[in-house]
Parts: C-alpha cells; structure tokens; sequence
C-alpha cells in the first residue's frame, strides 16, 4: 500500500483561503479587521524568521498586524506593561510573545500577563482549563494541535470511536490534542491513549492505533512495524539531523527528519504527513484563524 499524503502546505492554502474571505465580509459588515501584536525581545535568529513568516501571513490576509520588537535587556516590569497596553488596546485581538525571553524574566509570568480573551496561542491557564472542558468553553484552540485536528477531519478519516495513540505529553502538543480527541463533539470521540518515555512496551500500543499522532522529537522513533496498517499517521517532530546546500538558494539549509520513519511507514499507513510540508505549516495557519475567532467573539458573531 502507498498511504495518501496529508499535506500541510495545501491545507494551509485552503484555511488561509477562508480566512481572508470571512475577513473580507466582516471589514465590509462591522468595519472591523483582526488585529495581531507579536512582541519580540531581542535578535535572536530562529525567533526572527518565525516573526517574520507570521507578519506575512497576517498582511496577507487583511490582518492590522504590529511588530512590536523590544531590546534583550528590557526588564519584566516594563515588558509586563507593554503587555498590558495591548491587552486594553480594542484593535487588537491577539497579543503574543514570542519565545523564548531572556533568562532575566520570568516566562510564566509573562504568557500569564496576556489577557485569556487575547491569548490566541491558547497556552494561558484559563485557555488550557477551557479545552479541558470541551465544547463551547473552547475559545482559542492551541495552534499546532489545532492542525492537527484539522488534517485528520479535512482528509476525510473517521474519528469517532477511532483508537488514537498520541507520543509525547508536551503541554503544547501530545497533552492538548490528546484532550481534543477524546472530546464529545465532531472530530474528536476517539479512544485515546498517551505514551511517553516512561511506557512499557510503546510498540504495543502504537500498533493499535488507527490514528497515530507522534510528538517526540526523536529522529524515526516510530518503526514501521508499530503501524497498524491503513493506519492514519501525523508525524509532528522536527528533527535537524544535518545540512546541505540548497538547490534553489546555493546556501547552506538543514536536513529536516520526523520521528517516524516516513519512507517505510509510507508503504503500510492509509495515510501519512511528511516532513517538511506536513504538520509544520499548520500552526501559523491555525494562529491566523484564532486570531479571526478573537474579533469575531468580540463583534458577538462566533
Ligand atoms: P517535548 O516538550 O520535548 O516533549 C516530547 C515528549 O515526547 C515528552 O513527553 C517525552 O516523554 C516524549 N518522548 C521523548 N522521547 C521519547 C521516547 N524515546 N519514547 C517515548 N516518548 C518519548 O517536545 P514537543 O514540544 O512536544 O515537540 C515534539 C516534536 O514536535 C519536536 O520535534 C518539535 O520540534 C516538534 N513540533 C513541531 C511543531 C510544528 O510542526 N508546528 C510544533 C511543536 C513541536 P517524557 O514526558 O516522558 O519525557
């Protein structure tokens, strides 16, 4: 069997799509358009082309989109400020910081500082207590397992009564879109299980799966024996495990791997995403649309 490909970089497309046309109908009916702040402290490189790639989606899409970069040795106390500026500032409606700060503030403090009804990363505490319950609590769904969710429904496969096998407990992948899947509701009412290093016999359970979402960060983890086959498999690790010139560029790009291994899996799952070009694009999408879902709770209209 060749499993179908769940691209990342055509669902984006088709989400994006949506996106920039209900924006286009809200500006026209209520005047209003999303707006987005991201907050970056300091230089530092991968945080930089991230910003960037999120400005460029949210200028695309009609978005007011603000960078607001701050120097390294900003204290917490003016950072907490800023923070607060926008958190009552009415055109915005989605205030991220991006990570990681510098080792002189306090990460919590500061993701705790943004307004829940603003926190379109969905990591606030009020935001993770509401995707715990399910339903029409949820208000900002966090934007990877978001994706996630998104690939599975969009490619047309079953999840009620579905058994999902998710590795890794992360607070930002394995643990929420474990709680998504087992939620009553379109989607989701799936069986789930969470493995994670402590697991005895992981292969067990992953071979069990009919969606199976793995969230390590370790380069082919999953063999292709552990693969139930027709299996759906969503690969969201990202592994670096070396570099090479780029064809297109001549500059020196690095080798990406998930944490399956893709070429043999492909051949027993019904379905798979790849790496690059699976889950990846998804969470910037994903962060478009709860940034959407922001102004729209606030314009009464969700
Ligand atoms: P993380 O915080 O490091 O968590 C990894 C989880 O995997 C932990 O729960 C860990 O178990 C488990 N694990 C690690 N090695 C294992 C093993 N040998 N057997 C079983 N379980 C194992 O990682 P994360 O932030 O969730 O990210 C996971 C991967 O997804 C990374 O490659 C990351 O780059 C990628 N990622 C991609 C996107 C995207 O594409 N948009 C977004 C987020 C993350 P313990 O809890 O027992 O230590």
């Amino acid at each position: 069997m060749t499993a179908k490909l769940i691209l990342g970089t055509e669902i984006r497309e088709e989400i994006l799509k949506e996106v920039e046309e209900e924006v286009k109908t809200i500006k026209a009916k209520h005047g209003a358009v999303p707006g987005l702040v991201t907050i970056l402290v300091g230089q530092n490189p991968a945080s930089v082309s991230y910003v960037t790639l999120k400005i460029q989606t949210a200028n695309r899409l009609g978005f007011k989109e603000i960078q607001d970069n701050q120097p390294e040795d900003i204290s917490e106390k003016d950072l907490l400020a800023l923070i607060e500026r926008y958190n009552n500032d009415d055109s915005i409606h989605g205030v991220l910081v991006q990570l990681p700060l510098p080792k002189h503030i306090d990460e919590k403090k500061v993701l705790n500082a943004i307004d829940p009804d603003k926190d379109v990363d969905g990591f606030h505490p009020v935001n993770v207590g509401r995707l715990m319950i399910g339903g029409s609590e949820v208000k900002f769904p966090p934007c990877t397992p978001a994706g996630i969710q998104e690939m599975i429904v969009r490619s047309g496969v079953e999840t009620s009564g579905a058994e999902v096998v998710v590795v890794g407990r992360s607070n930002i992948v394995g643990k929420p879109i474990a709680n998504m899947m087992l939620q009553k509701g379109p989607g989701a009412n799936s069986t789930v299980t969470i493995v994670h290093t402590r697991t005895k016999d992981m292969a067990s359970h992953c071979k069990r799966a009919d969606i199976l979402i793995v969230a390590a960060g370790v380069p082919g983890l999953v063999k292709p024996e552990w693969i139930k086959p027709g299996a759906c498999v969503i690969d969201v690790g990202v592994n670096r495990v070396g570099e090479k010139v780029s064809e297109k560029t001549g500059k020196k790009v690095a080798i990406l791997r998930g944490d399956v291994d893709f070429d043999a899996a492909k051949e027993i799952a019904g379905y798979i995403t790849p790496v690059p070009g699976g889950v990846g694009p998804m969470t910037i999408t994903m962060l478009m649309k709860n940034t959407l879902r922001s102004l729209k709770f606030k314009l009464g209209i969700a």
